[in-house]
């Protein structure tokens, strides 16, 4: 099999994996340029906020483990291929001296065994950054059950790590990926944790969960997701909707990935990581989900309406963060700008404040933008709906350069 058959085969077997930032688009190219469902090249973000294109490929597609979902379980027949170490360093140093990547994202199947992946990983990793003396950003899957002198060498080899944990409980676990244990999943982010520094995963570590797939709420996949950034010091949580690859009585009968759904949750999971939120507070046992129609912001407030409209000159920094459009930049404007004058609907519009939202919920100097019959939460959740709507419609349109 050529290299390029290989490449075929092996960067087409990671596109399900999401733990990156670019996955899980399905449009295709309608004639144009660019195709956004086109396997190989994904993107992460670098610490200061840099796009980086990477090559993301298996080392392989084989496994020995039978994961339900999973288009490389040992039950399916697919079209198989191995990478050699000297393969992916050539595919990977070629595309980068062509200006096609700026690093490598390098996942497997299990090969024999999780040390033996591991190793393989490693001899890989080895030689491109001792005999190629590539420097460029390497994010590596670590394969759980593997021993933790391998980990550690790998993490000294890799800017990042992860550790998929792939269903939000362990029930869902042992029922759809049998072979796969949370705790070695939970061992594999405590040693990342623990040894983290310049040398050892200097840009963290991730892991990606299946949305939809198993039967949890959004309440228990978030829980999870804040259990493992606060134990774990996890960079990221990505949501991958549950894309139907295989047929099986213990997978759902979906026709398409509830994708709104897992732009909900990252929604929300934003709102964990920079707002504050927990998500006991997002979300309870009576609403352990999120309305689809609504972003989890106008949700909660939706459902709490007795704590609005606030009174934009008095509210305190966090009251305003939870005001649905108002984000952090919007909210510290408004703070330093009540010092010296006493706000109006006019003046929040001057400061460049998206009122499309927030509107609903603020008052200026007790007065509401309209008659404020109108608060009521039918009348608003409508509107909101609305919004939503005519925003991920017009999101969906390429900008003009030129008007
Ligand atoms: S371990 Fe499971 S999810 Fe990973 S490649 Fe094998 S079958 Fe697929």
């Amino acid at each position: 099999m050529t290299i390029k058959e290989k490449l075929t085969i092996l960067s087409d077997s990671a596109k399900y994996d999401a733990s990156c930032s670019s996955s899980g688009s399905i449009r295709k190219n309608s004639g144009g340029l660019g195709n956004a469902a086109q396997c190989g090249i994904c993107h992460s973000f670098s610490s200061d906020g840099r796009c980086i294109s990477l090559l993301k490929i298996l080392m392989t597609n084989c496994c020995i483990f039978d994961c339900k979902y999973c288009i490389n379980r040992k039950s399916n027949n697919v079209k198989r291929a191995i990478f050699e170490p000297e393969e992916i360093c050539e595919i990977t140093i070629n595309f980068y001296k062509r200006n096609y990547i700026e690093g490598l994202f390098l996942s497997s199947g299990i090969l024999k065994n999780p040390d033996y992946t591991m190793e393989k990983l490693i001899e890989t990793i080895t030689l491109l950054r001792k005999k190629y003396h590539f420097s460029g950003y390497i994010h590596a899957k670590a394969i759980p059950g593997a021993s933790p002198i391998l980990l550690k060498k790998l993490g000294n080899l890799v800017d990042r790590l992860s550790a998929n944990i792939e269903l939000p409980t362990n029930d869902s676990l042992k029922l759809l990926a049998p072979n796969k244990h949370e705790n070695k999943i939970y061992s594999i982010m405590k040693t990342v944790k623990e040894n983290r520094n310049r040398n050892f995963t200097p840009a963290g570590q991730s892991t990606q969960m299946i949305i939809g797939g198993s039967p949890e709420t959004d309440l228990e996949i978030l829980g999870k997701s804040e259990y493992l950034y606060n134990r774990y010091d996890l960079k990221r949580v990505f949501y991958s909707a549950y894309i139907p690859v295989n047929k099986d009585t213990l997978l759902p009968k979906l026709q398409i990935p509830p994708l709104k759904r897992e732009n909900r949750l990252y929604q929300a999971d934003w709102l964990l990581r920079f707002y504050g939120y927990k998500v006991n507070h997002l979300l309870d046992k009576e609403n352990p989900n999120f309305n689809i129609l609504l972003d989890p912001k106008a949700d909660w407030a939706l459902r709490h309406m007795e704590e609005y409209p606030k009174e934009v000159n008095k509210a305190a920094y966090y009251d305003l963060l939870k005001v649905p459009g108002i984000g952090p930049r919007s909210a510290k404007k408004i703070i330093s700008s009540r010092k010296y004058t006493s706000l109006e609907w006019n003046d929040l519009k001057k400061m460049g404040i998206s009122l499309k939202r927030a509107k609903y919920f603020l008052l200026c100097n007790g007065k509401y933008f309209t008659n404020q019959n109108i608060f009521k939460k039918n009348i608003i959740e409508a509107n909101l709906i609305l919004e939503d709507k005519i925003s991920t419609t017009s999101s969906n349109v390429q900008l003009s350069l030129f008007q």
